[in-house]
């Protein structure tokens, strides 16, 4: 039987709300777009296409693993983040809308030449950084290796890569030198908090970029120590924070005796950056 998208559209979607209700349909628009290889913003004009019994079992494949709470990005193999498409795998964490509040908040003030992200995974707020700077060159540190092969893949794709190092270490273990702004979107979620996570986020991406065990805050702890001695006269640092952690990390940060900490809410309104300026 020869089928349209718009057919195939309706059925998938149909599964897939039987499985992982609220965000079935848009989901399935992705995984069409991505059967079809259009982008999503196009795929309504695309809809009365026939389909090829490869695209159809193709797709169905997509919305099974969907349905098994395997996340979009992993099956389509990338995440829009501020102004650019990223790579991402099950070795990078997920870039999430609210980290572009963290690069929005980063983009203003004073001209700077040299940024740092620590921890940078997919490298989204590096390169997204960098992509905006032309001026800037930047490191991203990050203590995978797998981690740091997607962010050198972005930074080809985004043709930031003459202006990033990417540097395995432990945090500022393998760094010297001084920088105008630090940026990190640290591990930062519970112990407790794990249990209660969806399976999509839980069972499919890096630990080790969720959560650093106990309080959740032991990254930002051990970033306080440090920060004086990396951040250059007047530099500024932006740090990603759960909702409810704003006092408590602003606390951390102030009794550094850097500089004046602030704490930035979201665009759901939620804490989620705290600013230090040195
Ligand atoms: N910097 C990356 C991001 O914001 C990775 C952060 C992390 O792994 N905790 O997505």
């Amino acid at each position: 039987m020869i089928q349209t998208a718009s057919m195939v559209l309706r059925s998938g979607t149909k599964l897939l709300t039987a499985a992982i209700g609220d965000s079935a349909a848009r989901d399935a628009r992705i995984l069409m777009a991505h059967t079809l290889g259009v982008p999503t913003d196009r795929l309504t004009v695309e809809l009365s296409r026939m389909l090829t019994p490869q695209q159809v079992a193709q797709f169905e494949h997509t919305i099974h693993r969907r349905a098994a709470h395997t996340p979009i990005s992993h099956i389509t193999g990338k995440r829009a983040f501020w102004k650019h498409e990223f790579r991402v795998t099950p070795d990078v964490l997920d870039p999430r809308p609210e980290t572009e509040t963290l690069v929005e908040l980063a983009l203003q003030g004073p001209k700077l030449n040299t940024v740092l992200d620590l921890g940078t995974g997919s490298g989204c707020i590096l390169l997204s950084l960098l992509a905006d700077l032309p001026e800037v060159r930047g490191t991203g540190t990050d203590i995978s290796e797998a981690a740091l092969k997607i962010a050198a893949q972005n930074a080809d794709s985004i043709g930031v890569a003459d202006r990033a190092t990417l540097q395995i270490s432990n945090w500022f273990s393998a760094l010297s030198g001084q920088f105008d702004l630090i940026v990190s979107n640290p591990p930062y979620i519970t112990e407790a908090e794990m249990t209660a996570l969806a399976p999509d986020v839980r069972d499919h991406e890096p630990h080790l970029a969720l959560t650093p065990g106990g309080d959740g805050l032991s990254a930002y702890r051990t970033i306080a120590r440090d920060l004086a001695k990396f951040l250059a006269p007047q530099g500024r640092a932006f740090f990603e924070i759960g909702k409810d952690q704003g006092p408590e990390v602003q606390e951390i940060f102030a009794a550094t005796g850097i500089g004046p900490v602030t704490v930035h809410a979201d665009l759901g309104g939620h804490a989620r950056i705290v600013a230090v300026n040195a």
